[in-house]
């Protein structure tokens, strides 16, 4: 039995059948307030790349983030990439453990039914915290939670049936919900717009030859469309439907490094009719990034928690790796690809994590790989005071907190 059809009876149990006692002692425990944590994740933020910008003063909210807290690079799996990093980051457990392997497990492409480990949206919601969630790689179909969830990346629809890295709008999702409770989608529909649910698919080979700066041009403006789509998304959800407990989730920066990532002449793949027409292409989505970040920080106060983290890097090919053709190139497999991130050694293309709120350190750098994808659910489990269940390979990390862990701790009476 899959995780999820358990979670399916748990969470009906837990809201429907015992809510009295539960209720009254979480009304006790809700007195106190439960801490506000949101979760930014970022798909492949590469700090090769935004370190410049930021050091050039491109990207002023980060490093508002930067300044204000921790931050550190986060070691992460092998071969990753975004439903196989993301699983292990809600679940703490490994891709063999969690069931997530791929875009594509035994034919099928990866979904919550393959869910093998309880994930920490789940935890939260049976210990009362609320949660809400949007755009989050690897969610549909959509779970039922303590609040809400709208899916991400691996959503199906028209013409995006198999749901890999394509953008099916809202309401021409097919073949499960893509939004929990149901009755939240007309809301969304007439408030937000029928956005696009996760990125464009990265265009082909023919599509591109002989067209190479119209296509890329036109990609881009559409790249940009969908990240307006998920700020208002963001922003509308963060304004209208506060919880403890938020994890939204941009994917389109790393789709852009795949293919427009800034290279030179000697790399393996490079096209001038491509990589030189927008060189620009791959950092200044992480200054529109920095703009969506500047949205959420507009609902951040001091005594809110804000994890920014993203599930691995991104580099330039080093070789073909002719065995193992990459994830990320289209149906037809002719996206001209001239950079990655699903490397054997996990190790070549760390993730990154920053975070600021009540008792984190201020400047405070993760030195080396000690921080890892692992670690953060036990670290938002532990602000919650719920404890780390066994199967969690993670730890807390409370090298971040000011005196150790009393602050964390605290919370937990
Ligand atoms: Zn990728």
């Amino acid at each position: 039995m899959s995780f999820r059809k358990l979670s399916l009876c748990c969470v009906s149990v837990c809201f429907l059948v015992l809510p009295l006692a539960l209720r009254a002692q979480e009304k006790g425990a809700a007195q106190k307030s439960k801490p506000r944590v949101i979760v930014l994740g970022v798909n492949g933020m590469e700090l090769d790349i935004i370190r410049p910008l930021i050091l050039k003063g491109q990207m002023p909210n980060l490093a508002s983030v930067i300044d204000k807290g921790a931050y550190g690079k986060l070691r992460t799996v092998s071969a990753p990439n975004c439903p196989r990093v993301y699983t292990t980051l809600f679940t703490s457990t490994n891709p063999d453990e969690h069931g997530v392997t791929g875009f594509v497990v035994g034919g099928i492409t990866a979904n919550t039914n393959m869910l093998k480990e309880e994930p920490i949206w789940s935890m939260l919601s049976k210990s009362g915290v609320t949660v809400g969630m949007a755009n989050v790689p690897a969610t549909f179909p959509v779970m039922p939670v303590n609040g809400y969830m709208i899916s991400g990346m691996l959503t199906r629809g028209k013409n995006c049936e198999d749901g890999v890295l394509c953008a099916p709008k809202l309401s021409e999702v097919m073949g499960g919900d893509a939004v929990y409770p149901k009755s939240m989608q007309p809301e969304l529909l007439k408030n937000v717009g029928d956005f696009y649910i996760d990125c464009e698919r990265m265009p082909s080979a023919a599509d591109l030859k002989g067209h190479e700066s119209a296509v890329i041009d036109q990609w881009l403006a559409k790249v940009q469309t969908i990240r307006e789509q998920q700020t208002k998304l963001f922003d509308y959800l963060l304004a209208n439907h506060p919880t403890d407990f938020t994890f939204i989730v941009q994917s389109c920066e790393d789709r852009t490094g795949h293919w427009l990532y800034p290279i030179t002449p000697f790399n393996v793949g490079y096209n001038p009719n491509i990589n030189n027409v927008r060189q620009d292409a791959f950092p200044s989505q992480y200054v529109a990034f920095d703009k969506v970040l500047g949205t959420v920080l507009k609902h951040v106060d001091a005594n809110t928690y804000l994890f920014i983290l993203s599930d691995h890097g991104i580099k330039p090919l080093r070789e073909f790796e002719e065995k193992d053709p990459h994830a990320h190139m289209d149906h037809e497999k002719t996206t001209p690809v001239i950079a990655k991130h699903d490397f054997a050694d996990g190790d070549d293309v760390p993730g990154s994590f920053f975070a600021i709120g009540p008792g984190i350190k201020t400047d405070f750098r993760l030195m080396g790989l000690g921080a890892s994808v692992y670690d953060v659910a036990p670290t938002i489990l532990h602000l919650y005071g719920v404890e780390q269940p066994k199967q969690m390979r993670g730890r807390v990390l409370t090298e971040i907190f000011n005196n150790g862990e009393s602050k964390v701790a605290a919370q937990k009476n």
